[in-house]
């Protein structure tokens, strides 16, 4: 068969567009290499709770035009994300906020709880210029970095340990970029996120993206478990033209949301990613395991960084709850790729891929892979809609 677009990729990026497309009236084939759609917001339906597969995923944005956006295809609900985190035997709650500071040091006034920050961030500050001999304090690592704008209990509470175990390295070893500034609220308010729209659509994101993919008219196929370097016919490590795949289908243009480097067989170098290990317990004899979605761990000695009790995303009240555990690991050739490492070596070598697939106008690269970025699912769907609205 004809097809106007191959999309690679059953992701939002590749969904958002192939519907686009489909409005348009175009003909799109949507191939995804795992054995169902929607990407890495997978959720699957067991004991009647969406397991989120891939990872917690909480939608938020302030694009009102996107809010709208998905609400055509799915109900969302009210879900606030309000993180819990564990120290030891103590509990806090996140962001930083006067909850957080008064649990810590018994504080009632936003004025009480900037004294002490100050005071101990200002400590830190002349302690490490003391040692280096300076007059001026410029931190040379995040832990410096840290220590300097929270103060020392902040620090070794709350950031130390789960920075750590998300990079696998001491702070004392991480380039003090990485924490530009820790936010920090003097107000009652334990909301995650400072965006104006915020949920989960109840029944899972799965079937937000099967809807995205019914398209208009039947114009939209969708084939899970098929990998595009074992589909399309290839030329080395580029697609023949004319695009066409082994059995013979053809296609006017492709959309790939796989790896950028990959695709062009990493002749310009591998970007590197960050990746996650869920470990998944399903516990029919609990209820209510930890009384919150999301509780971080952050001692380093605790390998997890956070534990998800998936039914209260959806304020689910039936028998048993699902837990994942979740571990940071590093990345090699064959795992997920979950988050792209956008430091300048990386950038700099994207940049290059990006010049280079200029040469093929008529295959398009988008996603957190295909566009090497951290996006949050509202600005896949942004970068998606604009993609598609310069097509023709
Ligand atoms: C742990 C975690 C938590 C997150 N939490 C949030 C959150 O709370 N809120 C938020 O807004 N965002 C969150 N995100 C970001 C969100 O997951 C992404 O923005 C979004 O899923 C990206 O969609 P995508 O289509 O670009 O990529 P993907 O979902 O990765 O889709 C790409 C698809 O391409 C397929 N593919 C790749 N190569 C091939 C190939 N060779 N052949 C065929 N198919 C191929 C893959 O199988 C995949 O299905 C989180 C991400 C992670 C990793």
């Amino acid at each position: 068969m004809n097809y106007d677009y191959l999309v690679v990729g059953a992701g939002l990026f590749g969904a958002v567009f192939a519907h686009e497309m489909a409005k348009k009236g175009k003909s799109v084939l949507v191939i995804d290499k795992r054995e169902h759609v929607a990407g890495n917001i997978y959720t699957e339906n067991r004991m009647g709770i969406n397991v989120h597969k891939y990872g917690a995923h909480i939608f938020h944005t302030s694009d009102k035009e996107v809010w709208e956006y998905v609400n055509r295809f799915a109900e969302f609900n009210n879900y606030i994300n309000s993180p819990v985190a564990v120290y030891k035997d103590e509990l806090y709650n996140l962001p930083f906020n006067m909850n957080t500071f008064s649990k810590m040091w018994g504080v009632k006034t936003p004025a009480e709880a900037k004294e002490i920050i100050e005071k101990q961030a200002n400590a830190e500050i002349d302690r490490i210029k003391k040692e280096k001999g300076a007059d001026t304090f410029e931190p040379e690592n995040l832990e410096e970095q840290a220590l300097s704008l929270a103060g020392r209990d902040i620090y070794e509470k709350l950031v130390k340990g789960y920075t750590e175990k998300q990079w696998g390295r001491d702070c004392t070893e991480l380039p003090s970029f990485i924490i530009k500034r820790l936010p920090m609220r003097f107000i009652y308010d334990n909301n995650y996120f400072n965006d104006r729209f915020q949920g989960i659509p109840m029944g899972g994101y799965t079937a937000l993206v099967e809807k995205l993919l019914t398209g208009k008219d039947g114009n939209i196929t969708v084939k899970t478990g098929v990998d595009y370097y074992d589909f399309v016919k290839m030329n080395g490590n580029l697609p023949a033209q004319p695009f066409e795949s082994v059995n013979a289908d053809s296609f006017g243009k492709i959309l790939f949301t796989g790896m950028i480097d990959e695709f062009f067989g990493y002749k310009l170098g591998t970007l590197e990613y960050r990746s996650l290990r869920f470990e998944t317990e399903d516990l029919p004899d609990v209820d209510n395991y930890q009384g919150n979605a999301v509780v971080n761990y952050t001692e380093r000695d605790i390998p997890y960084t956070r534990i998800i009790e998936h039914k209260h995303f959806e304020y689910g009240q039936g028998k048993g709850t699902i837990i994942t555990r979740e571990y940071p690991a590093n990345w090699k050739h064959g795992d997920e790729p979950y988050y792209p490492m956008n430091d300048e070596k990386n950038n700099s070598m994207y940049a290059k891929y990006t010049e280079l697939s200029k040469e093929y106008p008529d295959i398009l690269f988008g996603g957190r892979l295909g566009q090497y970025k951290y996006y949050n699912m509202d600005q896949v769907i942004r970068a998606a809609l604009d993609m598609a609205s310069k097509q023709n």
